[in-house]
């Protein structure tokens, strides 16, 4: 049976992943009705303080190349080809990507990717989408959805895309058990801004991103495409230091100035911005259901929130969305079988990269500054060189190919202990044995047939 161009997809939720299913749901001849409940940030300003930029790296440029507007993406999004480490001393090291220089990760902007989605759902013709309508519960039985002004609509098949504080996830878990865990992170995050210079230039290099690992806590920056860059801050909600013992403008500033000398000179408004911004938490959020038959299913955010720290939340829930509009393209309209099937082939994968994401902050606030962590990268490249057609860093499996997730974390399993026995008791590149790392490659890894 073919899938029918009357009927009508209703998503809750138009941030990134419902807008982007929209368009390719529209696509497929859909009508698309879509709940909001922002007012429209075409014209209203995005709510301060919630990661202004996010990195884009080749899962979600597929998407937005199956929604036809990667090169709009790219006027507004700038490359960065790997971390630039600052030191307590200033002193800086580039950190590149990948193996090769073409290998980079994309800064782009959250808000005007959004809207360039908002644009892209409406000109299909097919998608309705309304603002200022935040779900409040749904009726399963009517099949209605109700918002918090009273008003309602009727549903025939929902997606929930209203990310990590999901009201469709909400209304699910009244029904049936989807086997939902949060795990809050202890630390949490704050965004500080450096202002583009007076001659309207970028105060760093913008085709990097720039890390001040701590060791316990670290701030990271991205650059935006108007010269300015977004600055985060990461680190403990409490304990000693921690967003909480940092509570006034002296202990901030007196902060601010002695771990991150280089940067302090540039963040001109940290005051407003440690006034204005408030700490985002950060968690994990799992479910082993993420559908009601052939009702509702989650996606994104909704069903899988990760901790940023591999920079992967948004490239997911893109992912989500490929897969999700290919059965539909692929099946007909056995909704439960689709949501069922979507959900097999996504969430060992959502279970992956939030686990990547969890081991990531380690690397990025610590392990960076290691030698023996720089070794490891420097073999991983050379081995990647050699053996690219087997063995490919996970790192670069995660941001540069589209190997599902839980198959990077079993390849990156593999390879973890390939390395530890090629550089057992070495320390330096030049002492590591490449005919016996040729030999190991062959025999544990199977060749790549990543996309
Ligand atoms: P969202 O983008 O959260 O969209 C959900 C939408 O639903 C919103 O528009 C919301 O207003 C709406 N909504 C919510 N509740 C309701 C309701 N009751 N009724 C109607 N509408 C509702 N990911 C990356 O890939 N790269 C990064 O570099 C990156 N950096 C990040 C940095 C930080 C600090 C954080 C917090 C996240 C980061 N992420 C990153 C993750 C990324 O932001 C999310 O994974 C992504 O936004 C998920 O998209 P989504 O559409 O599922 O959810």
């Amino acid at each position: 049976m073919k899938v029918a161009d009357t009927r009508t997809i209703t998503i809750a939720g138009a941030g990134l992943a419902g807008t982007l299913l929209a368009v390719l749901l529209a696509r497929r001849g859909f009508h698309v009705q879509v709940f909001e409940r922002n007012p429209d940030q075409r014209f209203d300003e995005a709510p301060a303080g919630r990661s202004i930029n996010l990195a884009l790296a080749e899962r979600g440029r597929e998407a937005l190349r199956m929604a036809g507007i990667e090169q709009e993406v790219d006027t507004f999004t700038i490359p960065m080809r790997g971390r630039m480490l600052h030191d307590l001393e200033g002193n800086l090291v580039l950190q590149p990507y990948g193996a090769s220089e073409d290998e980079v990760i994309w800064s782009t902007h959250r808000s005007l990717l959004n809207t360039t989605l908002l644009d892209a759902a409406e000109a299909t013709g097919r998608v309705d989408i309304r603002f200022n309508h935040a779900l409040d519960s749904v009726d399963w039985d009517q099949k209605k959805l109700r918002f918090m002004d009273g008003s309602e609509a009727s549903f025939e098949v929902l997606v929930g895309a209203d990310g990590g504080g999901s009201a469709v996830r909400n209304a699910l878990a009244e029904v049936i058990d989807l086997g939902v865990t949060e795990e809050l992170l202890d630390h949490g995050y704050r965004e500080l801004t450096i202002p583009e210079t007076e001659d309207g230039s970028f105060a760093m290099d913008p085709h990097a991103l720039h890390i001040w690992p701590r060791g316990g806590y670290m701030t990271i920056a991205l650059p935006n495409s108007d010269g300015s860059f977004t600055v985060t801050l990461f680190m403990a909600n409490q304990g000693e230091p921690s967003f909480e013992s940092l509570s006034t403008w002296e202990s901030q500033e007196a902060f601010c100035r002695e771990q991150f000398p280089d940067a302090f000179p540039l963040l001109t408004w940290l005051r407003e911005d440690f006034e204005d911004n408030p700490v985002g938490l950060l968690g994990t959020i799992r479910c082993r259901h993420w559908h009601l038959g052939g009702t509702a299913v989650l996606l994104g955010d909704a069903a899988h929130a990760v901790v940023p720290f591999h920079g992967q939340g948004m490239n997911a829930a893109f992912e989500d969305c490929i897969e999700f509009a290919n059965l539909v393209e692929h099946r007909d309209q056995d909704w439960e079988s689709l949501f069922e099937t979507f959900q097999e082939r996504r969430i060992d994968n959502a279970n992956a990269i939030a686990d990547m994401a969890l081991e990531n902050y380690l690397i990025m606030r610590e392990a960076v500054r290691d030698p023996g962590f720089l070794l490891r990268k420097a073999l991983e490249h050379e081995l990647e060189r050699r053996h690219g057609n087997r063995f490919i860093a996970r790192y670069s499996l995660v941001m540069f190919h589209r190997l599902p997730y839980a198959e990077v974390y079993a390849r990156g399993e593999v390879q973890a202990g390939i390395l530890d026995e090629l550089l057992a008791g070495k320390s330096a590149l030049e002492a590591v044995d490449f005919e016996t790392a040729a030999r190991l490659i062959e025999e544990r890894l199977a060749p790549f047939s990543a996309d």
